[in-house]
């Protein structure tokens, strides 16, 4: 990248010793304090009328941190009639903030101005695009460039070539692309990425295969690519690909391929990985402090994620706010609260998602009145509104202790729309309080406003199957076949000797399909004998899931846990996770197992954790 400050004395010349003073202070200087002090002594000495000093000074702005920016842009408008060089410097600064639009915006006023730019202007101006995926932005300064005669300048086509694909223009992107592609990696890089951002990771496996020398970046982006996308498998998969290319991963691959480990529930790896970064002193920053610790308990291990958070030196708000998440999927609400109480202790404010973390708590945990309060003073105390998440979340609360009337009062008066997860939240408490009469009210209402979605019919089926309304229950299916929807297979994920296995409802694909219908068959024996009778279709509250086609002994997680039993010593912990919430029968056969064959299965369903033991769930049979 071409340099655009001023590093050096032979540049220009001084009049003075005490601008000579001046710069070397404005070198050394490293913050903002300091920076507003040698902006008084430049006011005093009139040096703020030297232009080569005030360039250099705004450079030293720019460059420490984002809220000098502040600063810069106060200095900045000061300057009578600023040159492109400190345009430019303005636009760099801006291109590198949290506020990219800024840079863009000077530009035009550049423009108004009749301020000639040149070739420094518009890689920053790009990188803004670049941040804000702003294609007719990139086209227009395309456009300039061409006209500038630096169309075929590689840096500049590279640039380009990065915003265009990460606007998701791949066309425009591709044409560049095949203009520098031999041997430059970092156009590459760009390519894949766009395609990853667009979603077509066929494409983006293809051309990284082709790539000859593959660097961080590219396997970077690949693996974000591939957990963006969802194969999960996949990105672990790049991650030790990865390792045996020699490329040592860094924070971003790593934060990465964790998240992969998260949502594959694969606990084993991401320790792995934790261990990895341990033994290679690679710094655990706040982004990856997160990711482990949300690993951990999204992985079931609560223990080792509260190690992590102990052991971080600097805790944000986001840390925080992940350790009180996992303790409320945990169904341990006095420890969110209590954490949540320290938490501002610490002098740390709680924000939108940090609220929703802990009513989710309160709720999973039937702390009622706690809640309540929390909720209530969110406006009062921390000036927040109460965001759709948050009124969900009181829903569920009330709905849960069984005060639906207060339940249906708040989604009545609350003051945003109510959407389908709140109706059908309040659906889900109208049946596990057997409230027919509502809950058959509230089913049409969520089919009107969610009419594709599969379970809506399933729910609404459900509640006339309570009521023994058995033409009702018929009809309900009969409205899903004709608008056509089907449901998402279950699919449950579990992790053994380093390897995840994927089983899916009533498939047969998994190699050692025969031994696990063998396990089932012996587990179904034992079943029976201790009183266990299947929960009929469609009686269990299938809230949105499993497709009622397949039977309900073929279901992901009886699969999951069976090879689970073939394949793990007697007395270990089984751990599974579901991309849906657990039917009523699996959650009974769970229980079952986990007396029977003295085993904890940790199950984590697509909102909270199952803690089997003995019989009994952690979820006291609500959820
Ligand atoms: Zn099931
Ligand atoms: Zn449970």
């Amino acid at each position: 990248m071409p340099s655009i400050l001023l590093n050096s004395r032979t540049q220009f010349s001084l009049d003075s010793k005490n601008a000579e003073t001046t710069l070397s202070l404005l070198q050394r200087c490293s913050n903002v304090d300091e920076l507003k002090q040698i902006h008084g002594r430049m006011l005093k000495t009139g040096f703020v009328r030297n232009s080569v000093l005030t360039s250099k000074f705004l450079s030293c702005c720019v460059s420490t941190n984002s809220s000098n920016l502040v600063y810069a842009q106060m200095v900045f408008d000061r300057i009578s009639r600023p040159n492109t060089f400190t345009w430019n410097i303005m636009i760099r600064g801006y291109s590198q903030s949290n506020e990219p639009e800024q840079a863009l915006l000077l530009y035009t006023q550049m423009i108004s101005h009749s301020v000639e730019h040149n070739g420094y202007t518009f890689p920053f101006l790009l990188k803004a695009c670049s941040y804000l995926s702003a294609l007719q932005e990139a086209k227009q300064i395309h456009a300039h460039i061409v006209k500038l005669g630096s169309g075929s300048d590689e840096y500049a086509i590279n640039s380009l070539l990065r915003a265009y694909a990460v606007s998701g223009s791949i066309p425009s992107a591709n044409l560049l692309f095949n203009q520098v592609s031999e041997g430059n990696v970092v156009s590459w890089n760009s390519m894949i990425y766009g395609y990853a951002k667009c979603g077509n990771m066929e494409k983006a496996f293809e051309l990284f295969e082709n790539l000859p020398i593959k660097n961080i970046i590219s396997w970077t982006t690949m693996i974000s690519g591939c957990v963006g996308a969802g194969m999960n498998k996949e990105a672990l998969n790049l991650f030790h690909a990865m390792q045996d290319a020699g490329v040592k991963p860094d924070n971003v691959a790593l934060a990465n391929t964790l998240s992969a480990c998260t949502n594959l529930g694969a606990l084993d790896q991401g320790r792995w990985i934790h261990i990895y970064i341990n033994k290679t002193r690679i710094e655990i920053d706040q982004v990856l402090g997160c990711v482990l610790i949300d690993m951990y308990a999204k992985c079931g291990d609560m223990e080792e994620a509260l190690e992590v958070f102990k052991k971080m030196k600097r805790k944000c708000l986001s840390t925080w706010t992940a350790i009180i998440s996992g303790f409320a999927i945990h169904g341990h609400g006095r420890e969110a609260l209590n954490w949540f109480a320290q938490m501002q202790k610490d002098g740390i404010k709680p924000n939108a998602i940090t609220f929703t973390a802990i009513l989710t708590a309160c709720s999973y945990a039937g702390l009622v009145a706690e809640g309540y309060t929390l909720f209530e003073s969110m406006e009062r105390n921390y000036d927040l509104n109460p965001s759709i998440e948050h009124y969900g979340c009181m829903v569920d609360l009330l709905g849960r202790a069984g005060l639906l009337k207060e339940a249906v009062q708040l989604v009545e008066t609350m003051p945003v729309q109510p959407n389908a997860i709140i109706w059908g939240t309040l659906l889900k408490a109208c049946w596990m309080h057997r409230n027919v009469e509502l809950g058959k009210h509230i089913g049409e209402i969520l089919i009107e406003i969610d009419p594709n979605h599969g379970g809506r019919y399933i729910q609404l089926a459900s509640i006339h199957a309570l009521a023994g309304e058995w033409d009702r229950v018929i009809e309900a299916r009969m409205r899903m076949k004709q608008q056509g929807v089907s449901k998402l297979p279950g699919c449950s994920s579990i992790s053994i000797n380093g390897i995840v296995h994927e089983f899916l409802a009533g498939h047969r694909s998994h190699p050692n399909m025969k031994e696990i219908q063998y396990m089932w068959n012996k587990i179904a024996e034992r079943l029976r004998y201790s009183g266990y009778k299947p929960v009929i279709e469609p009686l269990p509250l299938d809230l949105e899931d499993e497709e009622k086609e397949t039977a309900i002994h073929q279901h992901s997680e009886k699969l999951a846990i069976s090879f689970a039993l073939i394949k793990t010593r007697p007395g270990t912990t089984i751990r599974i996770t579901k991309n849906l919430r657990v039917c009523e029968d699996c959650h009974i056969v769970a229980k079952l197992i986990s007396k029977i064959y003295a085993r904890d299965i940790i199950m984590r369903d697509r909102t909270r954790f199952h803690h089997f033991r003995d019989g009994k769930c952690s979820c006291g049979d609500y959820w």
